[in-house]
């Protein structure tokens, strides 16, 4: 951590020698306070995005229009952002412009909560104007200014309340909580992405069953696609710490949630993941025999799903499972790409008459081998097929 703020500290003190002022802001200071670890450090200055550019050697323009230059320090990205304070917000999301301000406490006076708007000299002095040390220390999230005309301004920082109430393990001053629910219905100008970045920060936090129930209490749940169709209860009653399990557990205690699942916007591997756990879960209540559940899954859905069972008892079938999961280390193939044959083969034996017969002929040869009827051996599977499979059916 200390290194993270000694390599900022260059920046700073090059930008101070041309002088320019900057500071340490944001999410670092509050960390640093905090004594937390520290992921990333910002940077906000007077100088403008063309002004650092030429200053350092190494940039990155990732949003010149909103003022912030990446400068590489030691191989580390900073963000250098210059003072800004925000327009007009129409669209309850964005500013409409962004200002440059050559004062640091109009960039401080745009932030989300007091703790976020704290800076810190590179002597680490702090510049807190808005008493954000003092909510710390109350363990209290609380808007600058007024939190119905902050929320209003950018819906999106509701999220991020419950977000910092999870994950920081703070409550939520009066007014700001008030304005929450206020202002929930807002939450329809928000891009789904964003709430689920944050979501799944909210799930990591240590304080998750806290920001859920605020999330119900303030009505923001009923605005939030897939969340807005789960009961109150249901949202509550679940023993989870991480989104994917969330979704995992609803839509397996209400199987027709799935179709909103896409509402979401998740990653197609994120929602392989979360299907999967819904299939493994059908195919056990359908006692589908232990061999093939364990071939048909893939380990860490077993696991997902396992680890998912343990806190919400979603399956009577717990013993099938882990039988399931421990044949999955002595099974003769996990996939078709695993037999000894293929399609090529069978139609060498059949004087190359392709069509579905081969798919159909692998299917058998499949399940043979997987249930240990038939060794995995190339020569054992050709003679297998010469006895089992008929030249007249092989040219359907
Ligand atoms: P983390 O530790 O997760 O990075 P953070 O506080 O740094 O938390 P970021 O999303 O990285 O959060 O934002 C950096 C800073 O930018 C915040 O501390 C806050 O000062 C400001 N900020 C971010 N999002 C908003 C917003 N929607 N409205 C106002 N200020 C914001
Ligand atoms: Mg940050």
């Amino acid at each position: 951590m200390q290194t993270l703020f000694e390599a900022g500290a260059k920046i700073i003190r090059k930008l101070n020698e041309r002088g320019f002022e900057a500071f340490f802001v944001g999410g670092c200071v509050r960390d640093f306070y905090m004594a937390r670890d520290i992921q990333d450090v910002d940077i906000t200055t007077d100088a403008k995005p063309e002004e650092v550019e030429s200053l350092f050697e190494k940039t990155i323009d990732v949003g010149k229009v909103h003022g912030t230059i990446i400068v590489m320090a030691e191989g580390t990205p900073f963000e250098v952002t210059t003072y800004r304070t925000d327009g007009i917000y129409t669209d309850h999301r964005h500013p409409d412009e962004v200002i440059f301000s050559n004062r640091l406490n109009e960039d401080l006076k745009r932030r989300d909560f007091t703790m976020n708007a704290m800076a810190m000299a590179e002597d680490y002095t702090f510049h807190d104007p808005y008493e954000g040390r003092e909510a710390i220390e109350k363990c209290e999230i609380t808007t600058v200014g007024y939190a119905s005309d902050r929320f209003g301004e950018d819906a999106l920082r509701m999220v991020r309340a419950l977000r910092f109430m999870s994950v920081l393990d703070f409550g939520i001053e009066e007014e700001t909580g008030v304005a929450m629910t206020a202002n929930a219905h807002l939450m329809k100008h928000v891009s789904v992405e964003r709430i689920v970045t944050e979501f799944k920060k909210m799930y990591n936090g240590v304080a998750l069953d806290q920001a859920k129930v605020k999330l119900v209490r303030t009505g923001l749940a009923r605005h939030i696609p897939f969340f807005s169709e789960i009961t109150d209860d249901d949202l509550l009653k679940s023993r989870v710490d991480d989104l994917l399990d969330e979704l995992i557990v609803q839509v397996i205690r209400d199987p027709s949630l799935k179709g909103s699942l896409h509402h979401l916007k998740l990653s197609n591997k994120e929602l392989h993941t979360v299907k999967g756990c819904a299939a493994l879960h059908e195919a056990l209540e359908k006692g589908d025999h232990p061999l093939e559940v364990s071939y048909s899954f893939d380990e860490d859905i077993l696991e997902r799903f396992a680890a998912a069972n343990d806190q919400n008892h979603l399956t009577q079938q717990s013993s099938l499972l882990q039988k399931a999961q421990a044949l999955k280390l002595s099974l003769p193939i996990s996939s078709k790409k695993d037999l000894e044959v293929d399609g090529r083969d069978l139609m060498e034996l059949y004087s190359s008459r392709s069509g579905p017969w081969i798919k159909e002929c692998l299917n058998i040869i499949e399940r043979e081998v997987l249930f240990g009827r038939l060794k995995n051996n190339h020569n054992d599977i050709i003679d297998w097929v010469k006895t089992h499979v008929k030249v007249e059916s092989a040219s359907i």
